[in-house]
C-alpha cells in the first residue's frame, strides 16, 4: 500500500493543485469569478518555500517564526489565492500567492477592465524558476463560454493542527 493510498484510506488524501509546466503555454479557462475565489491567509517557511500551510493565529508556529524576527520577516502571513479552471481539458485548481509577477493582479486588471473572467480562455505562461518565477496572461478571446466546476477550494488547502506545525514547516 502506498502512501497516497494508506492517506486516502485515513481520510487525510489532498488533491494536488496544478503544476504549471515551465516555458509553455496552456489554455486556462476559470470557472469562477475572481471575487468567487477563496484567499486564504499562509505561511511559508523562507528555508523551505514548498511547505506552506493556512495560519492558525492565534496559536501558530509561523506567526511565532515571525514575531520571533526582527524586521521584516519572510515567515510573514501571505494571502494565498486558490481558484479553479479548466486547462487543457480538465478541471484543476490553480494556488498562488498574490505577488505581482503571478497571476492575480493581471486577472484582476483583466476583471476591472472587461468586468468578468469566468469562462473566458486565456493562454498562461509560466517562465523561470523559485523566486523568479513569471506568469503571463493572454486572453484567446474576449467572450465567456459557459463552465461549471464541482471542485471544492477547500479541499486544496493544507491546514495543519498546532501541535504539529514544527514538524511540518521543518520536514
Ligand atoms: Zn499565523
Amino acid at each position: 500500500m502506498g502512501l497516497r493510498d494508506f492517506q486516502a484510506r485515513r481520510g487525510g488524501f489532498k488533491p494536488q493543485a496544478y503544476r504549471f509546466p515551465a516555458d509553455y503555454p496552456v489554455q486556462v479557462q476559470f470557472a469562477r469569478e475572481l471575487t468567487d475565489a477563496l484567499y486564504v491567509v499562509e505561511h511559508s517557511n523562507p528555508d523551505n518555500w514548498t511547505q506552506w500551510a493556512e495560519c492558525t493565529f492565534p496559536e501558530c508556529y509561523g506567526c511565532e517564526q515571525n514575531r520571533a524576527t526582527v524586521g521584516w520577516s519572510d515567515w510573514a502571513q501571505r494571502p494565498r489565492l486558490y481558484i479553479d479552471a479548466r486547462i487543457d481539458g480538465s478541471l484543476e485548481v490553480i494556488c498562488q500567492t498574490l505577488t505581482p509577477s503571478m497571476l492575480a493582479p493581471k486577472l484582476e486588471a483583466y476583471y476591472l477592465q472587461h468586468g468578468t473572467i469566468c469562462g473566458i480562455l486565456f493562454n498562461v505562461t509560466r517562465t523561470g524558476q523559485g523566486k523568479k518565477t513569471k506568469y503571463l496572461l493572454d486572453p484567446v478571446d474576449d467572450s465567456p463560454r459557459p463552465l461549471t466546476s464541482n471542485l471544492r477550494l477547500r479541499d486544496y488547502l493544507t491546514s495543519i493542527p498546532y501541535a504539529a506545525q514544527e514538524h511540518y514547516y521543518n520536514k
